[in-house]
């Protein structure tokens, strides 16, 4: 076996970590284990974690009940391919999703193998579904700036034009359209003005667009923004009026994050194509899935192809779905909605200090979504060991600082301890 040592020389020489360099990697830590709110690593320093692992994790990690789903599931089968095969976990958490998750009447689904697929995917339900219908020239998108939908091509191009890769794929991405970020907040007053670009937008080039996309709601990896409501109902409006379909990406949202099982649910209306995935398998392996509506389905299938053109060799992994249902029969059977917004009162006094910090721009809280903004980007290499000496578990990226705990798994101590640890790293 490996030395602790051994293994992190390895790692430096050999693996690539997220959008990290090989040469000059930031430092990584070795995780030995983790269980409810604690990541143990290989030396037994402990950390409380605020990450959620990326928004997933929303009960922890080691839990009793997902580790059972998946061990009752391997002694079935781990992987069947689900052309010309269907399996029990695939059908159950399917029905799942459409009895307690989805919005009524979207009821068909589409599994996928990661977030940045499920948005590949519902891009080409767009893109076949405006075909069928005889609109070929639509074949644009158009987002709202500051967003995220994954690192995947299409993905990409959709993904905020700065903040993201496009400078350095340029002449290579497809050309979308962008529109300002809406200025009202959510729980704010609701500003019309707000929609004066999409509409513009869409009255010169809504001949070219297949389909809005938009994370409902919270903007997540592209700058963690909580937006009005109202944008999407008008949203809804204008799609229908310069026939575009509307897809909502609710990979980071979904699941009781926002204190809405989707954020689709501070809105008065439906989209028509749905993204999940991130907590879908509450953290534990990865899974995607695409909804939308029985309509929608059949006109795309009407189509030249006579089928939707996607089928991903792990389509409906069953260990993932196994895992997915009992994640969401889990969540469903605990207050949720009510622990989520105790945190989110929690994160909001604690973090509240913060907002008068002369290099804080601003603090904001949704659900179990703690962010502070900070005047100019922080140094990653320096503030995580930082958060590491607090014992706590924080990522931050660009300007902003933000806490997104296991919503279901951490206590109030537990939460308190991050929101101390981050304000001592701020003050610091
Ligand atoms: C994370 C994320 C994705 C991409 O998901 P991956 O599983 O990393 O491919 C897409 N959209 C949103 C909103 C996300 O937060």
């Amino acid at each position: 076996m490996m030395t602790t040592e051994e293994l992190l020389q390895w790692d430096r020489q050999h693996l690539w970590h997220p959008y990290t360099s090989t040469i000059d990697p930031l430092q990584v830590y070795p995780v030995k284990s983790a269980k409810g709110c604690t990541i143990t690593l290989e030396d037994g320093t402990q950390l409380i974690d605020g990450m959620s692992s990326w928004w997933a994790a929303l009960h922890g990690y080691n839990v009793p009940e997902l580790n059972e789903a998946a061990t009752a599931q391997l002694q079935e089968m781990s992987h069947v391919m689900f052309g010309g095969l269907t399996h029990r976990p695939a059908v159950e958490l399917a029905k799942l999703l459409v009895e307690k998750i989805l919005p009524e009447g979207m009821d068909q689904l589409f599994y996928a193998d990661s977030g940045s697929v499920a948005v590949e995917v519902a891009l080409k339900m767009a893109i076949q579904h405006r075909q069928s219908v005889g609109l070929r020239h639509k074949r644009h998108f158009v987002s709202i700036r500051s967003g995220y939908h994954g690192d995947t091509w299409h993905a990409m191009s959709v993904c905020d034009p700065e903040t993201s890769m496009h400078s350095y794929f340029a002449g290579t991405l497809p050309v979308q359209y962008f529109v300002p970020q809406p200025k009202s907040r959510f729980g704010g007053s609701w500003d019309p003005e707000d929609l004066r670009p999409m509409e513009a937008l869409l009255d010169t080039h809504g001949d070219e667009i297949a389909a809005i996309i938009v994370e409902p709601i919270v903007q997540g990896a592209g700058g963690m923004y909580f937006y009005h409501a109202e944008y999407l109902n008008r949203l809804r409006q204008l799609a229908d009026h310069y026939n575009c379909l509307l897809i909502f990406d609710e990979i980071a949202t979904g699941f009781g994050r926002t204190g809405q099982l989707l954020a689709t649910y501070h809105t008065d209306i439906t989209p028509d194509i749905i993204c999940i995935g991130k907590s879908l398998t509450g953290g534990y392996m990865t899974l995607s899935a695409v909804a939308t509506t029985k309509a929608i389905a059949d006109t795309i299938c009407g189509g030249e192809a006579g089928c939707f053109m996607h089928g991903p060799t792990f389509m409906g992994n069953p260990l993932a779905c196994a895992v997915a249902k009992r994640s969401i029969e889990l969540l469903l059977s605990k207050e949720w909605q009510k622990r989520v917004a105790e945190i989110e009162s929690q994160l909001q006094t604690g973090l509240a200090p913060l907002a008068a910090h002369p290099d804080v721009q601003e603090v904001r809280v949704l659900g179990a979504i703690g962010v502070v903004e900070m005047k100019a980007p922080v140094d990653m290499a320096t503030l995580i060991p930082k958060f590491v000496r607090e014992g706590i578990w924080v990522r931050p990226f660009g300007k902003l600082v933000y806490l997104m705990p296991p919503f279901l798994a951490i206590t109030d101590e537990e939460l308190q301890k991050l929101i101390t640890g981050l304000i001592h790293v701020i003050n610091d």
